[in-house]
């Protein structure tokens, strides 16, 4: 052994006298069955990659924590925002969406930004991306939108054609996708963007008074992103510049940190809205709800087995702590099954037993058991419940506010007076410099011109439904005719899609 070597050994712990060669009859020999230590490597490296996520393939994280700046108590119970002050572990993983686990960190796509609290009532997980709405508002949809973003069954090429197809029969997509288009849609860095829950959530306080409310973690590093040519570049320089840049910085302890800042409105307020406060594809423009500062999340430590902490981290948009509940988002009602139920197809059962996953301020205690690779110790009390043998009880305070629905069970298409373009031409015309808005149709023009021109004209009439100078340069910079455009933007989707079927 050279000098300081640590002892090898087999997954069991033997002792490896020899890991050059293998047990041979004779010399060369044949190889024999005996040889155990070269019959654990090769079957433990044939099931080393475990199933890639469908979606956020590709990521970095690390932990950090959470520090209380605002005295939320009056609209939350959640015991990890009740003091100024207090702080919490967290554990962050920031992602692309659409790309395989080797893509490149720098493609256009939202970044995920998923958030994990180990608070003392449980784990609570905030899921969220780096753009405050969604492309779709019905989970039905969202299979299908992945698929289109992912490659062609028959070519297995990314394909232009289902991207923009898909896009412009969803009108609803507009204001995602202008975001997605903007530079916003390739982040320098994932130090360099904001993060927001997207969703509308609720929060309860000690009373049972609920509020809706939405997250918006700013950069304190300051909003950069790279232009379409310094992402293209980066992809060839280095593929995994997001993941390096986040590494080396809490390395050097220039630690990133994100501001939170809250919307709050309560469920009078709801009632009144404008807009429907639970529309994920809208947001709630600040002027209406301005955001107030109540915390700073900051990262702090990098992770030492990226594989045990990174990529079997799980993340679930239903790991609630009492104080903070879900919101009649339909997105968000499909997420609350879908993230655990990919989770126990990629990690297993006990995903939650992981380390990473596991809480660390709370004690588990029910009376699930069993299935693959379960480490829980031993509660001391029966498997069923209720009993009278001392087993854990449930904690009525626990409960979330009663909330009163009502209204036919059916499939009801989304009906509301906002149309899906005014946000999307407000952010263009009002919020976007003149710059943002080059870069914007330049952005749009490079990727739409790979696909149809009848999908061409379909995108390009829901741009000049959001506003009228958008759509025109975008039509201009595909060489459509603009009157053209402005004709089939007036008529009603349908029509919209009849005249551009073929
Ligand atoms: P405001 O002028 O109060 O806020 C506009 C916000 O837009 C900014 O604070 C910034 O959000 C964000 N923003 C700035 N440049 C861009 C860009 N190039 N691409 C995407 N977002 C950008 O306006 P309103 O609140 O009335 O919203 C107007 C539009 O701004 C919305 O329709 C929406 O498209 C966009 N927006 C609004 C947000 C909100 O929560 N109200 C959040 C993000 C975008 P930030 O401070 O979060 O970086």
């Amino acid at each position: 052994m050279t000098k300081h070597a640590k002892k090898m050994t087999t997954n069991f712990g033997a002792p490896v006298p020899d890991d050059q060669n293998s047990i041979t009859a004779g010399n060369p020999g044949p190889i024999l069955m005996q040889d155990v230590h070269l019959l654990e490597k090769l079957a433990h490296f044939d099931r080393e990659r475990i199933p890639e996520r469908v979606v956020h393939a590709k990521g970095a994280g690390a932990y950090g924590d959470f520090e209380v700046l605002e005295d939320v108590s009056k609209y939350t119970k959640a015991k990890f925002l009740s003091e100024v002050g207090k702080r919490t572990e967290v554990f962050v993983r920031f992602s692309t969406v659409g790309g395989e686990k080797g893509s490149a960190d720098s493609e256009r796509d939202p970044r995920g930004f998923a958030m994990k609290f180990y608070t003392e009532d449980g784990n609570y997980d905030l899921v969220g991306n780096n753009t405050p709405i969604f492309f779709i508002r019905d989970p039905l949809k969202f299979p299908d939108f992945i698929h289109t973003q992912k490659r062609n069954p028959i070519t297995n090429l990314k394909d232009a054609d289902m991207f923009w197809d898909f896009l412009s029969l969803t009108p609803e997509s507009i204001h995602q996708v202008t975001i997605l288009f903007s530079d916003r849609g390739t982040p320098r860095t994932y130090r360099h963007m904001n993060g927001y829950s997207s969703h509308t959530f609720m929060w309860y306080n000690e009373k049972g008074e609920h509020y809706w409310v939405k997250y918006h973690f700013k950069t304190e590093q300051g909003i950069e992103n790279f232009t379409r040519g310094e992402a293209d570049h980066m992809k060839s320089a280095d593929p995994d510049h997001a993941t390096r840049d986040l590494f080396d910085a809490i390395e050097r302890e220039d630690f990133p940190s994100w501001r939170l800042e809250m919307q709050i409105m309560t469920p009078e307020q709801a009632l009144e809205y404008r807009f429907d406060p639970f529309d994920i594809t809208k947001v709630w423009p600040h002027g209406d709800y301005e955001p107030i500062t109540i915390g700073r999340m900051t990262l702090n430590r990098n992770p030492v087995n990226y594989f045990n902490e990174v990529e079997q981290s799980a993340f679930s948009p239903a790991n609630f702590v009492p104080g903070i509940g879900p919101s009649p988002d339909k997105l968000l009602q499909g997420r609350l099954f879908s993230y655990h139920d990919t989770h126990r197809h990629r990690l297993g059962t006990n995903y939650h037993m992981l380390p990473v996953n596991a809480p660390k301020a709370a004690q588990v205690d029910n009376y699930q058991r069993d299935a693959f690779m379960n480490i829980a110790p031993g509660s001391g009390h029966p498997n069923y419940y209720p009993n009278t043998m001392g087993g854990a009880e449930p904690d009525p305070t626990a409960a979330e506010p009663a909330l009163d629905v009502s209204g036919m069970i059916a499939r009801q298409p989304y009906i509301h007076p906002n149309d899906d373009y005014v946000q999307a031409g407000d952010l263009y015309r009002e919020v976007m410099t003149d710059s943002d808005r080059s870069n914007l149709i330049d952005n749009i023009v490079s990727h739409l011109s790979n696909a149809q021109k009848r999908l061409q004209m379909r995108q390009a009439a829901l741009f000049f439904r959001a506003d009228r100078e958008y759509g025109s340069r975008v039509a201009q910079g595909l060489n459509l005719d603009v009157k053209e455009i402005e004709s089939l933007a007036s008529l009603e989707q349908e029509q919209l899609v009849e005249a551009t079927k073929e």
